[in-house]
């Protein structure tokens, strides 16, 4: 067989975003053995392109807010879909990682009196985002990232995991092969922690980075753990919509927070015209209204703006196909005449800069055109609520990847806060995994010797097809049939395309050598990506009613007894199986903070 590297761990994290840094902190402070393995460069994780901020209820600009508000606001933006013991946890801890992660060394922008500054979002009842201008992203990988390799994590970068290994039901190791050489890579380890981000890059329009094509679904599939949720895709409201090189990059709901309206090509604020019931009491009826909410909160309620991304965004498309859209078919973020230049230019450096040299728009001088891009995953890998423990013993999920906390719709911010909080405790919880074994995992050589030749197919198809050409197919396929609404009759014909692009993918034949090989690369991510497709379609499939992030156009209404169950899909004999799982029955005293006033 062919050679192969072999390295041995405790805990092996998979992925170097927010989530996985943090999980490998943790398991190194717990005295592990830990290697973190990233198939870009460190530094380089989609979330480094994180603008927004941090949500969680510090109370710096708000006194009032507290975890329960926090956790009322994360709920119902779910639509009470969430796995409440994980919002619980998320509300209460988000602070404290804050804190933490300004005492690693975040240089968070300041209140006057030097507290961490708080911004607005959408769904968050007070302004809750810890911020770095618009990068916090950045600064938040750059501080986790010293702290990972201050505490002496490994770090594998460029490989690519394509496998993991189990031994008698229970995680026993990850094998996958370096971009740069093709060189094949064993990592044995009684605990795995998958951190590897979402999978937009199954849509044709999207915020996301090019390492987000759902390899994380397929692993965590094939080695027999469960799914949850993976029909709640978030479509964000604001995505760039021209020039077409520039489609789909995101315009941060900063702007909004910020004082940013959403404009028809008649000027109107449309978004009064679109305020739901379950929101009403608690959104502005009038613009003048709306207007002071951003200087006095306690006694004016949210702009429309600031629903939660579903919401906008449903608003959009609406708008669009009433053809009230601006002239590249989206709508105006107006943010100039609102708000003025030094402080756009203070507050959104990043989006002022993005508008100017990728569309030629000065953003303190003209509206910015916008409309829908695919921008993050509810769903993903079923875990536990308190240790981030998938359903396979040794193998533990934390960040975009993981399913359960967002609901049936993610509010911004929160991802942030969740990379922080389950990574964190999936780095414990895996570590505790790890102390508490008494016979560790074996590796058996004949599954990484089956891993290989998996890995070198695409050299050995009989040809024929272009892994380009089905990668450009799927994210069509997807973008017309799976997107911000969905049809039964839609979503069966997107599950026979992906069956059809399944078979061809098995006639792929890849040239060149093993050597930084692209059209490999991507052979090998198109399993990923249509094993995502068909798990993200089958499930959409399965849920008659729109709720959150998932709409169907012939299922129009929430259904209460939709609201009682989530969709899990499990791979069993090759094929996807879904089952409905109720919903944990939610406290007593957690389902009074529900009822407050919001
Ligand atoms: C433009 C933009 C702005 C955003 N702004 C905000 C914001 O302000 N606030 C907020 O809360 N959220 C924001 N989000 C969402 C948030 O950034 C992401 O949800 C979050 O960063 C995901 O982090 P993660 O750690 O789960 O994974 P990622 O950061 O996606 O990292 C995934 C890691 O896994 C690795 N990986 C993947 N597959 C493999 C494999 N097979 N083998 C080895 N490694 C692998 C990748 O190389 C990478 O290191 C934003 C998203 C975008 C696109």
């Amino acid at each position: 067989m062919e050679p192969y590297a072999t390295h041995d761990y405790d805990v092996v994290v998979i992925g170097a975003g927010g989530a996985g840094l943090r999980a490998a902190i943790e398991a190194r402070q717990a005295g592990l053995r830990t290697a973190l393995v990233c198939k870009s460069l460190l530094g380089k994780a989609h979330t480094v392109m994180a603008e927004g901020g941090i949500a969680a209820a510090l109370g710096n600009v708000w006194p009032e807010d507290n975890w329960r508000v926090h956790f009322r606001d994360t709920m119902r933006g779910g639509k009470l879909l969430n796995n409440w013991r994980m919002v619980q946890l998320f509300a209460q801890e988000a602070p404290e990682r804050v804190l933490e992660l300004e005492e690693w060394g975040a240089a968070f922008d300041r209140t006057p009196d030097g507290l961490i500054l708080q911004r607005d979002f959408g769904g968050h009842r007070y302004a809750r985002l810890a911020h770095v201008g618009d990068r916090t992203g950045l600064e938040m990988i750059r501080t986790l990232q010293f702290r990972a390799v201050h505490l002496g994590v490994d770090v594998f970068m460029e490989v690519t995991v394509q496998r993991l290994l189990t031994d008698a039901g229970r995680v026993a190791g990850a094998f996958g092969y370096r971009r740069g050489d093709g060189g094949f890579v064993l990592f044995r380890a009684p605990a795995v922690i998958l951190a590897t981000g979402g999978f937009g890059k199954v849509w044709k329009y999207t915020s996301m980075s090019w390492e987000s094509t759902g390899d994380g679904v397929l692993l965590a599939l094939e080695a027999g753990a469960d799914l949850i949720d993976m029909e709640f895709v978030q479509f964000h409201p604001t995505g760039m919509v021209w020039p077409p090189s520039a489609r789909g990059i995101l315009v941060t709901e900063g702007v909004r927070g910020d004082g940013g309206v959403l404009r028809n090509r008649e000027g109107r604020r449309f978004m009064f015209d679109y305020i739901p019931e379950f929101f009403r009491a608690e959104t502005a009826e009038t613009e003048e209204e709306a207007d002071r909410w951003y200087t006095d909160k306690k006694h004016n309620r949210r702009p429309p703006e600031l629903l939660p991304r579903d919401e906008v965004t449903r608003a959009i498309y609406y708008e669009v196909k009433a053809g009230r859209g601006s002239p590249h078919g989206g709508v105006y973020l107006d943010i100039a005449s609102r708000r003025p230049a030094e402080y756009i230019k203070a507050r959104l450096p990043s989006m002022y800069h993005q508008f100017k040299e990728l569309a030629g728009v000065d953003i303190t001088r003209e509206p910015m055109e916008v409309y829908p891009t695919c921008h993050y995953a509810m769903g993903g890998v079923r875990v536990d609520a308190d240790s981030a423990a998938s359903t396979l013993p040794g193998l533990f999920a934390a960040g975009e990847i993981a399913g359960g906390l967002h609901g049936a719709n993610r509010l911004g911010g929160n991802s942030l806060s969740d990379l922080l909080v389950f990574g964190r405790r999936a780095g414990l919880y895996a570590a505790q995994y790890v102390q508490a074994l008494r016979n560790h995992p074996q590796v058996a050589l004949d599954q990484v010797a089956e891993a290989a030749r998996d890995l070198l197919r695409p050299f050995e198809g009989p040809g024929g097809e272009n892994p380009y050409a089905l990668q450009a197919e799927l994210q069509e396929t997807m973008q017309e049939l799976v997107g911000i609404f969905r049809t039964g009759d839609e979503l069966r014909q997107a599950l026979d395309r992906i069956a059809v692009l399944g078979e061809r993918l098995q006639r792929v034949r890849v040239e060149g050598g093993r050597e930084f090989n692209p059209a490999w690369h991507l052979a090998l991510d198109l399993r990923a990506m249509l094993r995502t497709a068909e798990a993200v379609t089958l499930a959409a499939l399965e849920r008659r009613e729109s709720r959150g992030g998932h709409s169907r156009l012939d299922y129009p209404q929430a259904d209460p007894e939709w609201g009682k169950v989530n969709v899990v899909v499990r791979l069993r004999n090759g094929r996807l199986e879904l089952e409905r799982v109720p919903l944990p029955p939610l406290p007593d005293e957690l389902r009074a903070i529900l009822e407050e006033r919001g």
